[in-house]
């Protein structure tokens, strides 16, 4: 069996497809998740639905049961408590004896300044320290992160952010997914660190060029100080959490933190990622 946490989850529910998709059968999968009935959908098509709330161990290794390969979905809230959270879900991995652990890192993560890592440096210490056989996902920058507000951004006229010229390789959400997949049905991934990134690296004024050229309309990439860009994202209403890594993240982007492009990623799909411009044209359709 196939357990996978944080299902209900853009990611994680896109590896669930992928999974379907590649002729994984239902009966072979089962989601790990905080609100069971946000899977009700999944559970119709014939997935196994379990409840695993990371704040609340008892419920993890019950959920972690029977797991051939588990993916351990990063969980989304203040650093400190994920630290906790995928400590809890890596101890009730190895308490279910799960077959091979695979979690959803972030490039370079020991090495990378951005202060995310820390929390994924702790979370891989954690993963290995459970002694089971494991992979790391690293996961670089998704497209989306840049392209989910684009009707927004067309309609000001205006991306802004602490980027400057800095490039970043990123790709599509459901690449990353889709490589969790690849991983999760094949051999040979165990003790593997895979550093997955897109294929070419763009910068935010490339990427109001794009979009410039697909919807018709100028919009104009702003660079600004740190604590502009801070305030603009606290004002929009975006937790203040969430703003300090949004910001730090920028501001490594513009010294190259996430420039470099691997090759790791194309390799596990056996085809190269989404361009930008692809990503570009989708979110722009809506
Ligand atoms: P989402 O925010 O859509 O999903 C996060 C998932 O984590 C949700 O399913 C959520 O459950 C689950 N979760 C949160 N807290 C808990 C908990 N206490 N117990 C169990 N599950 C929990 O993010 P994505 O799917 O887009 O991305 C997956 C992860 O990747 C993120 O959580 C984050 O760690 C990381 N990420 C990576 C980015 C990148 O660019 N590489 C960008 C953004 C995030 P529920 O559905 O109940 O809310």
């Amino acid at each position: 069996m196939i357990v996978i946490t944080g299902a209900t989850g853009q990611y994680g529910r896109l590896v669930v497809e992928n999974l379907l998709e590649r002729g994984v059968p239902a009966a072979d999968i089962a989601v790990a998740v905080r609100t069971p009935a946000r899977a009700a959908d999944l559970a119709g098509r014939g997935v196994t639905v379990r409840e695993a709330d990371y704040d609340r161990p008892d419920t993890l290794v019950p959920a972690f049961a029977g797991a051939d390969r588990l993916l351990l979905v990063s969980a989304n809230g203040p650093d400190d408590l994920r630290i906790a959270q995928h400590r809890a879900a890596a101890a009730a991995a190895k308490e279910a004896g799960v077959g091979l652990l695979a979690y959803t890192s972030l490039f370079d993560a020991a090495r990378s300044p951005l202060s995310l890592a820390r929390v994924h440096r702790a979370s891989e210490e954690a993963v290995t320290a459970t002694g089971l056989p494991s992979v790391l996902l690293r996961n670089g920058w998704y497209t989306e992160n840049y392209t989910a507000a684009l009707a927004g951004a067309v309609e000001r006229g205006a991306i802004v952010g602490s980027a400057g010229r800095g490039r970043i390789a990123s790709a599509a959400r459901a690449d990353f997914a889709e490589a969790a997949a690849v991983v999760l049905t094949g051999d040979d991934h165990v003790g593997k660190v895979y550093e997955l990134t897109g294929d070419t690296a763009w910068s935010l004024p490339e990427l109001a060029a794009e979009v410039s050229l697909q919807s018709g309309r100028e919009v104009v990439y702003t660079d600004l100080p740190a604590d502009r860009y801070a305030e603009i994202l606290l004002g929009a209403g975006l937790p203040g959490f969430l703003v300090e890594t949004i910001v730090d993240a920028d501001v490594h982007v513009s010294r190259g933190a996430l420039e470099p492009v691997t090759g790791d990623l194309a390799a596990l799909l056996g085809r190269p990622a989404t361009p930008l411009a692809t990503s570009v044209g989708i979110a722009l359709k809506g």
